[in-house]
Formats: C-alpha cells, sequence, structure tokens
C-alpha cells in the first residue's frame, strides 16, 4: 500500500482510469469533477455508443508536436489490456471491423462500470467541485512519512474548499464539444505551475471552404478520398464518407484532415482540399470510363451521363464545372475555417510533452504533478484513438502517481 493521498482533476476517461489504479495500487484517491456527475463526455462518444478502442493500430494514429511521445503509455497499457480491463469491469465488447463498443450499446455503460469500480475500490469521486487553483508547497516532515513521495504537498482550490494532496493529476481534457466542463481550465492550471501549452486549436471537426454553390450540394453523403494541400503541396489524403455542407464539406476523411487544416490556416498557410469524387479509378481510367459512357448512351448530355454516378444535388454543382471529369477528380476548394471547439470532437495542442516524461506522465517541471488524456499535447484520429489514450496515460499516471513502478500488471 502507499498510502499517498492523490487528487485527480476530472472524472472523465482518463481521471477515472487513473484513479482506479493508483487506488489498485493502495493509494487514496480522490476525484474532484466539476459537472453534476462523471464521464459526460465519455456519455457522448461513438453517437452514444462508445467506440472504445480499436484493434488496429496505424503508426499515425496519433498527432502532436511530439506524437512518438504516447508509445510508452500505449505499450504499457495496450489495446489487449483495455478490452481484459472492461471485460473485468463488466463490459463484453463487439467487434464492428476494429471498432470496439460495449455490447450495451450504451456509452453510459462505460461510466456506470467505472464509477462502480472507483466506488468499490473506496475511491471518493465529488462532483460539482471546480478546480479553480493548484499550488505546491514544501513540507519536510513528509519526506519522512512516504519515502519516495518528495518534500511537497500539493494544495488544490475549489470554490468551496482547499484540498491537500502528495500527489495531482490533472485529467481535466481540453476545450473541444459544447459538453459541459470543455471549458479549458486544464490549460490554465498547468499553465499556472510553469508549464508550456501548444495552442489548442479545435480537430476532428468540419471544415468551412470558399464558393457560392454551397446550398446546391448540401446534404448530400457521397464517397470519395480528399487531399490536404498546404500552399499547394499535398500532404495527406483520407478516404470515406463526405458530407458535403451549407459551409463546405464534413465526414470522417476531412475530420482525419482537419488538425492540419486548422493548424496551417492559423499559421496563415494557404489551405486547400481537393476532393475526389471517384478515386477508385486514375485519371486516365476515368476518363475511358466517361467516354464509354458517352458512347452507349449517345442521346445524353453530360449532365445526364452524371446519372446513376452520383447524388442529384451533386451533378448540379458538377455539371456546372467547365471539365466535369477535372471536376469529378480533382474538385478544388480552398479552406477558410472550421467549425468551433464546440463543434470539434477534440482539441489539437495542450501540455507541451515535452516537459512530461513519457514513461510515468510525471512532470519534469514540478513535483508528484503528472498528466493524463487529451490535456495533453496528443491527438487521436477518429476511430476510438483517443479514448486508448485516455485510457493508457490514465493508467499509467495513476501507477505512477501512486509510486508503483511502470509495467505493472492492469
Ligand atoms: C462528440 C464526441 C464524440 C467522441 N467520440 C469518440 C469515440 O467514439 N472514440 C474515441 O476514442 N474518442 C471519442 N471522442 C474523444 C474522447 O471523448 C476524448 O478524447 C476523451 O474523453 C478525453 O478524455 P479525458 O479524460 O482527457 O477528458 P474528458 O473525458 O473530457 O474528462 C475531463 C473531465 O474533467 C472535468 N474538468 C475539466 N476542468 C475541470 C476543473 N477545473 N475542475 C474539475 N473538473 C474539471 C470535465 O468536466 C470532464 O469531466 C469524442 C469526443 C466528442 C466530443
Amino acid at each position: 500500500m502507499s498510502g499517498k493521498r492523490i487528487i485527480i482533476t476530472g472524472a472523465g476517461a482518463s481521471g477515472l482510469v487513473a484513479g482506479i489504479m493508483a487506488a489498485r495500487a493502495g493509494a487514496a484517491v480522490t476525484i474532484l469533477e466539476q459537472n453534476d456527475r462523471p464521464g459526460r463526455k465519455i456519455c457522448a462518444t461513438g453517437n452514444g455508443k462508445c467506440n472504445l478502442t480499436n484493434l488496429e493500430m496505424p503508426k499515425d494514429a496519433y498527432r502532436g508536436s511530439h506524437p512518438e511521445f504516447v508509445s510508452h503509455a500505449l505499450s504499457r497499457f495496450t489495446v489487449h489490456d483495455t478490452v481484459r480491463f472492461f471485460s473485468e469491469l463488466g463490459i463484453y465488447t463487439v467487434n464492428k471491423n476494429g471498432y470496439l463498443y460495449p455490447h450495451s450499446g450504451q456509452a453510459q455503460s462505460v461510466v456506470d462500470v467505472l464509477c462502480m469500480e472507483a466506488r468499490h475500490l473506496g475511491v471518493k469521486i465529488k462532483t460539482n467541485e471546480q478546480v479553480q487553483e493548484i499550488r505546491w508547497e514544501t513540507s519536510p516532515q513528509m519526506t519522512q512519512k512516504y519515502a519516495g513521495s518528495g518534500s511537497h504537498i500539493w494544495k488544490v482550490r475549489t470554490q468551496s474548499w482547499t484540498y491537500e494532496c502528495d500527489a495531482l493529476i490533472l485529467a481535466n481534457g481540453s476545450k473541444a464539444s459544447n459538453i459541459p466542463g470543455s471549458d479549458g481550465s486544464g490549460y490554465s492550471l498547468a499553465k499556472s505551475v510553469g508549464h508550456r501549452i501548444i495552442k489548442p486549436l479545435p480537430a476532428l471537426t468540419a471544415l468551412k471552404c470558399k464558393g457560392g454553390f454551397f446550398s446546391v450540394w448540401s446534404g448530400v453523403r457521397t464517397s470519395g478520398a480528399a487531399t490536404l494541400c498546404i500552399n499547394d503541396v499535398p500532404l495527406k489524403t483520407e478516404a470515406g464518407e463526405f458530407q458535403l455542407t451549407d459551409y463546405g464539406v464534413s465526414g470522417i476523411p476531412v475530420f482525419q484532415l482537419s488538425r492540419y487544416a486548422v493548424r496551417a490556416l492559423d499559421e496563415g498557410c494557404k489551405v486547400s482540399l481537393i476532393l475526389n469524387f471517384l478515386p477508385e479509378f486514375s485519371r486516365e481510367e476515368l476518363d475511358a470510363f466517361f467516354q464509354s459512357r458517352a458512347k452507349n448512351s449517345p442521346y445524353k448530355n453530360e449532365k445526364e451521363l452524371l446519372t446513376g454516378l452520383f447524388p442529384d444535388k451533386l451533378i448540379k454543382v458538377l455539371a456546372a464545372e467547365k471539365n466535369i471529369p477535372d471536376a469529378v477528380y480533382a474538385f478544388e476548394l480552398e479552406v477558410t475555417g472550421a467549425l468551433p471547439f464546440a463543434q470539434a470532437q477534440v482539441c489539437s495542442g495542450g501540455v507541451d510533452t515535452s516537459q512530461v516524461d513519457p514513461e510515468t506522465m510525471q512532470s519534469l517541471l514540478a513535483p508528484n504533478l503528472y498528466f493524463s488524456g487529451e490535456l495533453l499535447d496528443i491527438d487521436g484520429t477518429c476511430g476510438g484513438y483517443n479514448l486508448q489514450w485516455a485510457w493508457s496515460s490514465g493508467a499509467c499516471a495513476g501507477r505512477s502517481a501512486a509510486g508503483q513502478t511502470a509495467g505493472g500488471h492492469p
């Protein structure tokens, strides 16, 4: 038993797992949550069904100034550890093409089992407690009492109380979404004790584009590939279903590219998207395909030849272009902005990971301070990767804060 008193700011995905791991390692844990109940953002995940992880782990699943920062935590608390951990808590997962969800189809059940386990372990979850200030003080007698914890205590002030603890885990999440509690206050708390914050910007969000025709294609869902260009240089291509909107374009491929687009716009770069509505064809194949359709149906005009390929509203937009095959293959849009934090699923940016130990999630600047989850400058792609980061970093921070050496079994 470590006997350490640990406070965690935020009863979200990473804070709850951190609390469970720290309590399992013998710490006395209190989680302070400003909302009236824990895990509100978890409840919104995966359209309320919670895509809690993914069996595939592509190399570029995580982004940030130092994306390699995730490696240690993800190797200490892997996807398989996640499945076993939740299975032991009562979540039977279903696999949809590698994307894992609770069989209940309800994200709330993920929150429920985490809270049941936390409470069973004696973790105190105090709701309606907004952490407003943190500071550490030197306490000479602490060195004697808890070997290895150092001679410091943390004071954590909420609107109603000042708590004391031997180790503090900041698990406040980001300012993405309109879910209550997503106020970005974790950035100020981290900054107040000397941590650098990489400017938080919306990520996994839709992009606004320049053009006068968006009301024509608004509401269309169609598959394709989008290539993001920064200053006219192609950076990345993502395929999947687009949602064409009255301000530009949305959908998973756009979400995946959005963090790069938003950061490039913030740096003053020219940002464009090239949409390919038939990416399964090469340019030559596409020309041949259109020629054969025209030969087959010489009585159809150019616009009529698109019937059967695309939804009506998209045909109207494509048919207005000078060269239809060009428009189908490379429909260029100038990106002017993104939907704001309230509509974004996550943030890029956050606590600079170069000031945090990737093996323990411990601050390299302040004593006995730890971080977890989206508060850090790490953002995952769509598909369960953000929650996996929350579980892995939370497990790592909780165990380390309790004094358990890295590598312990989940
Ligand atoms: C609509 C939507 C859908 C998503 N779907 C998925 C998905 O299917 N799969 C996936 O992997 N990811 C998904 N995500 C992302 C995922 O939910 C987050 O990355 C994850 O919840 C981050 O965990 P966290 O612990 O860092 O933060 P959070 O889960 O946001 O928890 C932070 C907690 O801290 C509390 N808090 C903040 N500041 C304070 C303070 N000062 N005092 C007290 N409490 C405070 C907040 O109220 C909150 O409860 C989705 C996000 C959104 C918005």
